[in-house]
């Protein structure tokens, strides 16, 4: 019996790229890539020759793709699953192969590597201890504004990935369901020469972004809601001092 092997690619930096990533680039009998011309660019870079198949394995086609690719698995090969950049199946192709490995009873293992959500967080300075990934907001305005809405009282620090061309939006969002004081930082280019972090309240970041629109790829991360947010958010709920007041 053969492997899936899931494998973080770098994100900007290509000598992110691990070794076991290489040693899986050159000797995976299947390589399913979210864009074979990427793998291949890649592997230029790295100096690495891709001896297995090379498959395009990609949102549109990923459901359609695991079984056969599975099958291989199960007379003995290694199916290496990469995306264009950082962890597969995080905003990426991946998890249909995991869900019918597991439902196969096949094995699935990962090389793990860079993935913006932490390296953006890590970088942050926000609390790292309790967090959630909210991957990318809904592009309708009215969408957006109403799962921010329900993201008012999420207490834990909270990850969205961004683009350049929504970003303006996304802040004035952000500024109307959330306010101007909340601490924030927002993440661009990680891992490449133009790597910059802009850090303040979501007022600033606001400001910041509609003075100087950041260009590249973009990680938001906002600092989770104050105890005194969570009681004005949730009226349903009861307050610390109600809760005090019952207590004693
Ligand atoms: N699978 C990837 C991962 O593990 O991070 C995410 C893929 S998702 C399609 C692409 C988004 O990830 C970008 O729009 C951006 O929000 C974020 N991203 C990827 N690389 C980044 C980088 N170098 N700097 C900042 N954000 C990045």
């Amino acid at each position: 019996q053969g492997t899936v092997v899931l494998a973080a690619t770098p994100i900007g930096n290509t000598s992110d790229a691990s070794a076991r990533l290489i040693a899986l680039m050159e000797h995976a009998d299947i390589v399913a890539a979210e864009d074979t011309r990427r793998l291949y660019d890649l592997a230029n870079r790295l100096g690495v020759h891709v001896n297995g198949r090379v498959v395009a394995y990609h949102d549109h086609n990923e459901r359609d793709k695991a079984d056969g690719l599975l099958d291989n698995v199960e007379t003995g090969a290694t199916v290496l699953v990469v995306s264009d950049a950082g962890m597969p199946t995080i905003n990426d192709p991946g998890l249909a192969i995991v869900r019918r490995a597991i439902e196969r009873g096949l094995p699935v293992t990962c090389a793990p590597g860079p993935s913006a959500v932490l390296d953006a967080l890590a970088l942050s300075g926000l609390p790292t201890d309790r967090f959630c990934y909210e991957g990318f907001l809904p592009r309708k305005h009215s969408e957006r504004m109403q799962h921010l809405r329900m993201l008012r009282s999420e207490r834990r620090t909270i990850v969205f990935y961004e683009t350049l061309h929504r970003i303006a939006d996304s802040m004035d969002d952000l500024l109307e369901s959330f306010g101007p004081d909340r601490r924030m930082a927002l993440c661009r280019e990680l891992t490449k020469d133009y790597e910059q972090i802009r850090r303040g309240t979501i007022g600033e970041i606001h400001n910041s972004v509609r003075n100087d629109p950041p260009r590249g790829e973009m990680v938001l991360v906002i600092e989770g809601a104050s105890d005194e947010e969570v009681n004005e958010n949730t009226p349903n709920v009861l307050s610390i001092e109600e809760l005090a007041e019952l207590a004693a």
